[in-house]
């Protein structure tokens, strides 16, 4: 049986030099690769027409670009899409050649923002959220999460990338960073980091290595201000609790081109009173950061409501006066199970 083909798509520049000597090519050729894959975006060898023939050959033998179209869309009315991408999950004990991830694609006036997935499932097992509810089904290489990028029918459109679909980045870091290193070298796709933000729970020991080895926006998942109410709604919570986190934050530089959020989904009776509004003041307090407030969608079998709009605005209004600029997410996609903690896809085992 023939070995599978190398999938280009994912390899970093000293990797692509390393594949082409390996096949009895110059370095430079690499180089070359590289601006074809992530400059043009290309999908096929054949198009990488500075190779000569013969070593678009010597390259076809072993490899392919990779690139895999979505199998399925849904459009929303308020004009987002969800598309589900195949993948190949990274690790061996969980690997399911069937596996499939959502991405959303979010237009928005002159900004386009896409929400792309690093895991299938996830580990995290927050209360308010599908894909939590789904459970872990394996990690996606880097090339799996570029491939919801380059293979986007949308992607020259893009303004603004955020790791908010399915997964925790910081459960598969080595992916993801290698994944921005190549959305954000030169010899890439050339993308500010100030384009891509990274969303996370926190993870003690991980989260140090993205502030330190990136400079993408960062959004900690927020959610309750204290210990007690935030290990109920995440567990994550009992690992690396957020006051952790907040101190950890404290020794970066948020006040110039990389911005800190907070994310805080609003439950009814839950997290969206005045004390709970103070606590999160408290907590925040001398950080450079801004709070995005976003209405919590319904989820099956799940025992909490969103609060309604005069409880997010008086929320919204008490912590901007109070030194945080909060704003209001819109909700987008919502009709299509594309809004906020509700991407779900289940492998076919
Ligand atoms: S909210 Fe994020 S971290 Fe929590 S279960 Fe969902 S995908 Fe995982």
């Amino acid at each position: 049986m023939n070995d599978p083909k190398k999938r280009l798509l994912g390899m970093t520049l000293p990797e692509l030099k390393a594949m082409a000597v390996e096949l009895g090519m110059p370095a430079f050729t690499g180089g070359q690769m590289a601006q074809w894959l992530y400059g043009k975006r290309v999908a096929d060898i054949d198009e990488m027409t500075n190779l000569s023939k013969q070593n678009r050959e010597r390259l076809k033998a072993v490899c392919e670009v990779g690139r895999m179209d979505p199998v399925d869309c849904q459009r929303s009315a308020d004009g987002t899409i969800k598309y589900l991408f195949p993948v190949e999950t990274s690790s061996p004990t969980t690997h399911h050649p069937s596996a499939k991830v959502e991405t959303v694609f979010i237009p928005d006036g002159d900004r386009a923002t896409l929400c792309v997935s690093c895991q299938v499932g996830c580990k995290m097992n927050c209360l308010f959220c599908q894909t939590g509810k789904q459970g872990f089904e394996g990690h996606l290489t880097a090339a799996d999460i570029l491939n919801q990028i380059f293979a986007l029918p949308e992607a020259e459109q893009l303004t603004n990338i955020v790791f908010m679909g399915q997964g925790e980045p910081l459960d598969n870091l080595d992916a993801v960073l290698k994944a921005i290193e190549i959305l954000t070298a030169d010899w890439g796709w050339a993308w500010s980091p100030r384009r891509i933000t990274v969303s996370t729970v926190g993870i003690r020991g991980k989260l140090q290595r993205l502030l330190d080895e990136c400079d993408c926006h960062i959004a900690v998942s927020l959610h309750a201000p204290s210990h007690e109410l935030r290990s109920e709604l995440m567990p994550a919570e009992r690992a690396m609790p957020i006051a952790e986190t907040i101190e950890l934050l404290r020794g970066y530089d948020f006040a110039h081109q990389r911005r800190l959020s907070f994310e805080y989904i609003v439950f009814e009776g839950v997290n969206d009173t005045l004390a709970h509004a103070r606590a999160i003041v408290k907590l925040l307090q001398g950080l450079d950061c801004r709070i995005n407030l976003i209405r919590f969608h319904q989820i099956p079998d799940v025992p909490l409501r969103g609060t309604d709009d005069a409880t997010m605005l008086r929320l919204r209004d008490y912590l901007t006066q109070h030194g945080c600029f909060t704003t209001i997410r819109a909700s987008r996609g919502e009709d299509i199970q594309a809004a906020c903690g509700m991407l779900i896809t289940k492998s076919e085992k």
